[in-house]
């Protein structure tokens, strides 16, 4: 809620789809924050997917814009008429958070009934989740009350999450500690930062590998090449690993190590709070800077 209250422009839409097109790519999903809060916004970005003759696989949403069926369906059939003819919808304890069950259930209904398909993500939670009263919105802790405390610590594994971010905020207390001497000891090149089997382009334009969010290359630059001296820190996690960017951000940001972290990610995640929050840097491969502000 305490992010900027941006969305992507057509003009920028027509840029990143323009590069991914030239660069080979036929097809997208596209995911937010939550891409159906304002309708209108996303029909301008689905004219710019059809201007170049990008294909949009499905559209990610969690169904928190669900008001009522009629203005449902209006809004369904006009991704339809966009071209859009599948919504991947949110379905896990994570998004039940903050988002009451009949929601979800009300635009699966509304779906069938305008003949838009459902990529139900994921169907092993459904039953858990409607479990509980379906009004309301319930808490990880009511989760571990009802399935037990091994509940939340399963939870990653079955639903894919990656412990970055909020995950790891989350879920740190429950970690492992290791030593900095010995994270650095296992460093390895962080390889999936420059991955391109699955990544995502943000609303600024900018590439965000697939496992790390809170790096950004600007698509318009990376597609010549990002250039290894502007992007240190990407560089150095990307072709060294941790103990690449640990050096950097010792020998020239004065980072104090503590004794232990939860793994490298969490070692990763304070190095960088450090230069974005503690020392206010401007650096430009770590953005956006409201992921460092809000998580
Ligand atoms: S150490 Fe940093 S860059 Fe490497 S995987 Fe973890 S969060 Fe990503």
């Amino acid at each position: 809620p305490q992010w900027p209250d941006d969305y992507m422009t057509p003009t920028m839409a027509d840029e990143v789809f323009s590069i991914l097109r030239r660069l080979g790519c036929h097809s997208v999903h596209i995911g937010g924050g939550e891409p159906l809060l304002k309708p209108d916004k996303i029909l301008d970005v689905l004219k710019m997917a059809e201007k170049n003759n990008i294909d949009i696989e499905y559209i990610e949403t969690n169904a928190s814009w669900y008001r009522n069926e009629a203005t449902t369906k209006t809004v369904l059939r006009e991704l339809k008429d966009h071209g859009v003819h599948t919504l991947l919808i949110s379905i896990d304890p994570y998004h039940n958070e903050y988002i009451p069950f009949w929601k979800v259930k009300a635009l699966i209904k509304a779906c069938s009934k305008v003949r838009m398909n459902v990529f139900p993500w994921l169907m092993e939670f459904w039953d858990d989740i409607d479990a509980m009263d379906d009004r309301k919105p319930h808490s990880l802790d009511e989760y571990a009350l009802v399935y037990g405390e091994d509940y939340l610590a399963q939870l990653p594994n079955r639903y894919g999450l990656g412990l970055k971010g909020r995950a790891l905020k989350t879920y740190k207390p429950m970690m492992g500690k290791q030593s900095f001497q010995r994270i650095l000891e296992e460093s390895r090149p962080c390889r999936l930062l420059a991955g391109v089997y699955h990544f995502h382009v943000d609303l600024y334009g900018n590439f965000i590998p697939q496992s790390c969010p809170g790096f950004a290359i600007p698509l318009k630059e990376l597609q010549y090449g990002a250039d290894s001296d502007k992007y240190r820190i990407f560089h150095s996690l990307e072709s060294v690993g941790i103990a690449g960017f640990a050096d950097l951000v010792i020998k020239e940001y004065g980072y104090k190590p503590k004794a232990e972290y939860a793994g490298r990610c969490d070692l990763c995640y304070d190095m960088r709070n450090y230069l974005v929050l503690e020392l206010g840097l401007d650096l430009p491969d770590l953005k956006p800077e409201g992921h460092y502000k809000y998580v």
